[in-house]
């Protein structure tokens, strides 16, 4: 089939490339020239695991192009999926303008029947809106489709590729048909197609990541009060865990959630609900103990300094929001970083891969290293923020060698503190 995806973002790049591995014939928009010109000269701009290797096996096979050229696109793909950003406003809402601009243009571009899908995580109602815009510029015949995109950053083409289910929100069982048949090659095993209207699918994502995100903010509550009680988080997250009801997943405390999703779809869903009028008031609390996670871990580390901490310098393992991603937006890490240095603290910073997103954030504000040991040379502490591999297993002699003071506060509890007593290490960790 033919197909564009029209922004080539996180979600974007690994739709289009995947698609394109399943044999559609894919172009690739961006209003964003910087950024399609490097994806033509074979630079992916983003790290994701096994994206690079799948987008330049398509692009020499012909089935994957980039372009800023939306007209092009249009003319040439039955289906354009829509991919661009929905960041979030002041007052919570999502900013769906991008979505609107790309529709209108769609709408003023079109010169047969097309199908759109809108991919980008959209406020109900986002749908019913674009199908009047578009028939109120056009006589052409379209049809519109919701399809969410549930992929995780850091194994986002497996997500993308095995996905656990793909929701189509439509109205025409004919669409519905072409939808089935571009997912078919990622539902060999079993199909995993759930088909329901419109404003169903936009509200199952939102329902999705608030679901998730309420997990995470009660387990971070819980490990506040353990802390408090003298009870251990990791011991209850493996006795609640083991319930077949309430399974294992999202239920890891931690420093808060963050990234370009949990914070901002919670917030929407908020506001959905207010301009309803059906306060969503489990949903304000999960955001408020999300700020307070951030706020108390950073706090904890200001505190323990007391009045040195304008002397102290603090060695900081990790930005991205989670592993396996270079991916900074609403990283708690960036959120403590900033506290630290409002502390008057001196901060060295090291991540895998999201160093140069983090340059952009901080400038000279904060030192960046390119190796964990070296940085910790001179350092009143250790503070780890992603749970990347490298980190689960690190060289402890050498940690203690090199700080000034062996002490790690830890917002992923990555290490056994019976262990890490006898490594004579001051462990702080979250909920035990
Ligand atoms: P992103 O910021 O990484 O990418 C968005 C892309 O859209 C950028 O390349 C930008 O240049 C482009 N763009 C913006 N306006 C445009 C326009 N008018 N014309 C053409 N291109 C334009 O965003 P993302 O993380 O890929 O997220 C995209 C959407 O998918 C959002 O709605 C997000 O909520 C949703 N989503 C994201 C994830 C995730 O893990 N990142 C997962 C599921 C759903």
């Amino acid at each position: 089939m033919r197909v564009s995806v029209v922004g080539i973002g996180y979600v974007g790049l690994v739709a289009a490339a995947c698609l394109a591995d399943g044999g559609n014939h894919v172009i690739c928009v961006d209003n964003d020239k910087k950024k399609i010109a490097k994806l033509g000269k074979g630079i992916i701009p983003i790290y994701e695991p096994g994206l690079d290797e799948i987008v330049k096996r398509n692009e020499a096979a012909g089935r994957l192009c980039f372009t800023t050229d939306l007209k092009e696109a249009v003319a040439k793909s039955l289906i354009i999926f829509l991919a661009v950003s929905t960041p979030s406003t002041e007052d919570g809402s999502a900013d769906i303008s991008a979505v609107l601009d790309v529709s209108d243009k769609i709408a003023e571009f079109m010169d047969d029947y097309k199908i759109i899908v809108t991919k980008s995580t959209v406020p109900v109602g986002t749908g019913k809106r674009i199908v009047e815009l578009i028939s109120s510029m056009t006589k052409q015949r379209f049809d519109y489709v919701s399809n969410p995109e549930f992929l995780k950053e850091g194994s986002a083409v497996d997500d993308f590729m095995k996905p656990d289910r793909v929701i189509i929100g439509a109205d025409n069982p004919e669409v519905m048909d072409t939808l089935k048949q571009i997912y078919s090659p990622f539902m060999r095993k079993k199909n995993r197609i759930i088909f329901m209207d419109i404003a169903s699918a936009e509200l199952t994502k939102y329902a999705t990541n608030c679901m998730l995100a309420t997990r995470i903010s009660f387990m971070n509550e819980l490990s506040d009060l353990c802390e408090k009680v003298g009870a251990d988080i990791e011991a209850i997250r493996a006795g609640i865990g083991s319930d077949s009801r309430i399974g294992n997943a999202f239920l890891f405390p931690g420093v808060g959630y963050g990234g370009s999703c949990l914070p901002k779809d919670v917030s929407a869903l908020i506001h959905i609900g207010k301009v309803n009028d059906n306060p969503m008031s489990i949903l304000e609390s999960v955001r408020n103990a999300n700020i307070r996670q951030q706020e108390r871990f950073a706090k904890k580390i200001v505190d323990y300094y007391g009045i040195k901490a304008n002397k102290a310098t603090l060695a900081v393992w990790g930005l991205a929001f989670k592993a396996r991603t270079d991916d900074i937006r609403r990283s708690p890490a960036i959120f403590c970083i900033e506290r630290f240095l409002q502390a008057g603290m001196k901060v060295r910073v090291y991540d895998p891969e999201a160093m140069p997103a983090a340059k952009k954030q901080f400038g000279k504000l904060v030192e960046f290293s390119k190796e964990s040991y070296e940085m910790l040379k001179s350092a009143d502490g250790l503070v780890i923020f992603t749970d990347w591999q490298e980190f689960r297993n690190p060289d402890f002699g050498l940690i203690v060698q090199n700080l000034n003071k062996a002490v790690i506060f830890d917002g992923r509890n990555l290490y056994d503190p019976v262990y890490m007593k006898k490594q004579g290490i001051e462990y702080h960790s979250i909920g035990r």
